[in-house]
């Protein structure tokens, strides 16, 4: 068929069929299993900087970097001594360090309107427990997302959620009760309309905004100008808090992330990925006052056996001390290398694209229509997709296995490395 790879994937094609046995799918998160494009996964063995090898001794540059978080590269050298120093000292404490206050304090600094952070250990947790937060400080129980937003995979938000929900097209989990799903008000993302809608009609109920500054979960879509404020102000009309969903932009869009980019002030703030430097690790943060609403302090009570774990620590802190803000010119440099290359691309062969960029946050939808939201960005072509991930796998270029997540770049990524995958992505499109 049209998606049978060239390369050999012998080896991944065996390994996969194993872990199929004893894990469900055969991976631990649902889109590593390719099913959507119809192929097998590449079995991982190692990476390095901007590249991944998997088991079948076969390179590819990589526009995955872990869904996010590899924001200096694969196995960086200073991230991986930091964790190797680390854990000579002992792996997990449960008991207060000073790493964790190092990180604490460098998170304040960076991220503009956190005065006080707790660390988790997800994305997934550091969402579910703003959302607590912000209704046990609200006294209030519903909130508002955006459909094709990914918050993580807690209840209240795997309501018409992005990322893999919309990959293998499950807009509505089984498992989530009614009772806790009519807690969920979902409007069409940019919409402020809608929003001051359900503003006017649920207003005193709704305890929170949830928003991710940048969509990156149905592919990448940047705020129209005026919706980021627009929310910040009906949610202070109505006395609800704005929680910023900074799991993915979080010190990838910028030094001070989205909120310092767009100067946009939220209550809340969640974040993930790159925090931990290719760690497992989420958190959770904002207004003191509201913050401090959470135990020990207040009633509010959230915990986590390895939360602030030192290696999650040591790999985090790593990461954002080489973030300086000269490293986030070069990715943006790199970013608009590729964007153009894309765009140029295209246009030789007259494939309908439209690219939304944010810094090194990129997607390059395969229609000719403006993405501004869920609808729109299922206007990219599906079938197309499936065959230029294909040939570009073949090329040795890795991209996320769907049309609906975003590429991301790192500081380890040259300019040969963008103008090789140009060239994979002009010969994808040249066969159509
Ligand atoms: N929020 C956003 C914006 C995300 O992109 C993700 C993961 N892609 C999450 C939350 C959930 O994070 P995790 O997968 O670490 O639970």
């Amino acid at each position: 068929t049209e998606n049978r790879r060239i390369r050999s994937d012998s080896r991944s094609k065996e390994a996969f069929e194993r872990a199929k046995r004893s894990i469900p799918g055969g991976v631990n998160s649902p889109v590593r299993a390719f099913k959507s494009v119809g192929l097998t996964p590449l079995v991982i063995e190692s990476g390095a900087g901007s590249r991944i090898t998997d088991i079948d001794g076969q390179t590819y540059i990589d526009y995955v970097l872990s869904w996010g978080p590899l924001i200096v590269g694969h196995a960086h050298p200073e991230v991986v001594e930091a964790i190797q120093r680390t854990a000579a000292k002992g792996t997990s404490f449960g008991a207060p360090t000073e790493l964790e206050t190092a990180m604490a304090e460098l998170v304040c600094e960076r991220m503009p309107s956190v005065e006080v952070v707790r660390m988790v250990n997800s994305g997934t947790e550091a969402t579910m427990s703003a959302l607590r937060l912000a209704r046990g400080f609200t006294g209030r129980s519903k909130i508002l997302k955006f459909e094709g937003s990914y918050h993580g995979h807690a209840d209240s938000l795997l309501i018409k959620a992005g990322s893999g929900v919309a990959t293998l097209g499950l807009p509505d989990s089984p498992g989530v009760p009614e009772s806790v799903a009519t807690h969920t008000i979902t409007v069409p993302y940019n919409d402020l309309e809608s929003v001051k809608l359900a503003f006017e009609r649920y207003g005193e109920e709704i305890a929170a905004v949830i928003v991710e500054p940048v969509a990156g979960n149905m592919g990448v879509v940047p705020p129209l100008p005026g919706f980021l404020q627009g929310l910040r102000d009906v949610t202070t009309k109505y006395g609800a808090l704005l929680i910023f969903d900074e799991v993915m932009t979080g010190f990838r869009v910028g030094y001070h992330s989205a909120q310092g980019l767009y100067k946009i002030t939220p209550d809340l703030t969640c974040m993930g990925k790159v925090i931990g430097g290719g760690l497992p690790v989420g958190a959770y943060g904002g207004r003191r006052d509201i913050m401090e609403k959470v135990a020990p302090v207040g009633p509010i009570y959230q915990a986590g056996t390895l939360s602030g774990n030192p290696l999650a620590m040591a790999a985090g802190y790593a990461t954002l001390k080489l973030m300086t803000e000269s490293q986030y010119a070069l990715l943006e440099r790199l970013a608009v290398r590729l964007h153009a290359g894309l765009e140029r691309s295209a246009k030789e062969y007259g494939i309908p694209l439209t690219i939304n960029r944010v810094g090194s946050m990129i997607c390059p939808f395969l229609t000719d229509k403006h993405v501004i939201n869920f609808e729109t960005a299922r206007l990219s072509n599906a079938e197309r997709f499936r065959t230029v991930f294909a040939r570009l796998l073949d090329e040795g270029v890795n991209i996320p296995p769907s049309p609906f997540e975003g590429w991301f770049l790192s500081t380890a990524h040259t300019e040969d490395d963008i103008d090789a995958s140009v060239e994979a992505f002009r010969k994808a499109l040249s066969k159509f």
